[in-house]
């Protein structure tokens, strides 16, 4: 923890035990926004399901991928990235031979991960792979996991929920799973099971620049951080590697703080979620004004539904007691199936209107798969560019071109043609004081005169009627040069 503590003082950042919030993450200088605030490799991660037969494990590549031989379950990029992972996938790759093929397809990314974290423990205790401040299986040891909140509540598991309890069940099928994958000595289903409550109030979603899943990671001083609805830093990737950024100014002694669910719901859905999810009340400055006018108006531009009576103008709100739907103007309760129905409605609004555009789609995000890009967006709004201007230099070439190139005539002998001969072919049959007068430009004959500039020169023909037009220029309207 010491050493922890030293790497993150170089970053301008300390570790606070708070009593009521458990570990916290302080700055102890200011950060600017955009700035970054801590970067960390994930300790484990996998590369996720949907994707496990189209990325690298390492980098999430999705292209030149070839299949490890030997275990036919994990696929990489090229040699690089398989040398990256060797080590620990070398202990990986002989658990998953070992393992039957049917069992192998229930292998989901967090059994794997369980895995990985098990073996890489290992590595770290025989000193196969190096162990440093902040990249220790102590850290993963201090991060909070549910079971431990229940126990340290209650002091026991007694009042679980009937949720929690299913989902208890579900962790000691998967430690028994990983148990017997492992065939580790020492180490107890119950620890296992612990571990996996860790694993879901901690881990993350690893996502691209596009927002796709890439994989799941486990970042165990990320992991510090606690959550508020108003952040004052978002979490980002860039590839494997998490990045904090801070989305304001952070003075000196203020807790950093990242949002671990989307920040544009109401102020109920955000509870809601983050109950469910990581099991505490969120107390941040937004919560807090639960129900005052502010945090009802805003609610109603997040997800409010019209009171639909012609005599009330108020909102329907998400009801705390999960009723369904309150108006905060007339006190009209209204049942999540009538809620449903006005969002049917609306949706048929908008299908109705997709006929106006030539290529429309449709997607529905979850809130609880929108956490990454409402995290970019936040970054995106808050930081602010600088306003130096940019000076864009528009070069242009000018391709010459000359009148017999726009207007090609045949050439008729008359008084041009000794004049060009003579300039064509260098004989000296025409006074040089005479020649000097003449150039050719893209074989076209052209006088040059006072001031260098070139006039064309042209036969008796077309001077009548070029005569013609200035004379008439000076009486009438028309456009005629001598020079072109
Ligand atoms: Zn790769
Ligand atoms: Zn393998
Ligand atoms: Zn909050
Ligand atoms: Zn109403």
């Amino acid at each position: 923890m010491e050493d922890l503590q030293g790497v993150l003082s170089q970053r301008g950042l300390t570790v606070s035990t708070l009593p009521d919030k458990g570990r916290c993450l302080f700055s102890i200088r200011d950060f600017s926004p955009g700035e970054v605030i801590l970067n960390e490799e994930p300790f484990v991660s996998v590369a996720s399901r949907a994707s496990v037969d189209s990325r690298c494990e390492w980098c999430f590549s999705t292209s030149n991928l070839k299949r490890c031989s030997a275990c036919q379950v994990v696929l990489y990029c090229g040699s690089t990235c398989q040398k990256s992972d060797w080590k620990l996938h070398r202990l990986e790759c002989g658990v998953l031979s070992k393992v039957d093929k049917d069992r192998l397809k229930s292998l989901t990314p967090s059994i794997r991960l369980m895995v990985k974290l098990y073996l890489r423990r290992k590595l770290q205790n025989e000193k196969i792979i190096p162990t440093t401040a902040t990249d220790n299986y102590n850290l993963v040891e201090a991060l909070v996991s549910r079971i431990l909140i229940y126990v340290s509540l209650w002091g026991s598991l007694r009042d679980i929920s009937e949720i929690d309890e299913k989902q208890l069940v579900l962790y000691a099928q998967m430690a028994n799973l990983v148990n017997l994958i492992l065939e580790l000595p020492g180490i107890g289903i119950k620890e296992i099971a612990e571990n996996f409550s860790k694993l879901a109030c901690n881990a993350h979603t690893i996502c691209d620049s596009e927002l796709r899943p890439l994989g799941t990671g486990l970042y165990p001083v990320i992991s510090i951080i606690n959550h508020s609805c108003l952040p004052n830093a978002v979490l980002v990737f860039k590839g494997r590697l998490a990045v904090v950024r801070a989305v304001q100014h952070i003075p000196k002694g203020t807790e950093v703080s990242i949002s671990y669910i989307e920040t544009a719901g109401s102020t109920m859905t955000r509870q809601k979620a983050l109950k469910e999810q990581y099991f505490f009340s969120c107390s941040c400055p937004r919560c807090a004004k639960l129900g005052q006018c502010d945090d009802i108006q805003e609610s109603a531009i997040l997800e409010g539904y019209r009171c639909k009576g012609a005599e009330c103008s108020g909102f329907l709100i998400r009801d705390s007691g999960d009723k369904g739907f309150i108006c905060q103007h007339c006190g009209l309760v209204r049942g999540k199936d009538e809620i449903k129905k006005i969002a049917s409605e609306a949706k048929t609004i908008v299908q109705r209107l997709t006929s106006k555009f030539d290529a429309l789609r449709l997607e529905h995000a979850p809130r609880s798969e929108n956490c990454h890009p409402d995290a970019l967006a936040t970054l995106a709004s808050k930081v602010e560019v600088s306003r130096v201007p940019t000076k864009i230099e528009i070069l242009k070439r000018s391709v010459p071109c000359s009148v017999a190139e726009i207007f090609p005539e045949e050439e008729i002998e008359d008084w041009r043609t000794s004049i060009s001969n003579e300039l064509k072919s260098a004989s000296a049959a025409i006074t040089l004081s005479n020649l000097k007068h003449f150039t050719i430009y893209q074989g076209v004959l052209y006088y040059r005169g006072s001031g260098g500039l070139l006039a064309r020169c042209i036969g008796e023909e077309e001077a009548k009627v070029k005569i013609q037009e200035v004379h008439e220029r000076s009486c009438g309207t028309g456009d005629a040069s001598l020079y072109r």
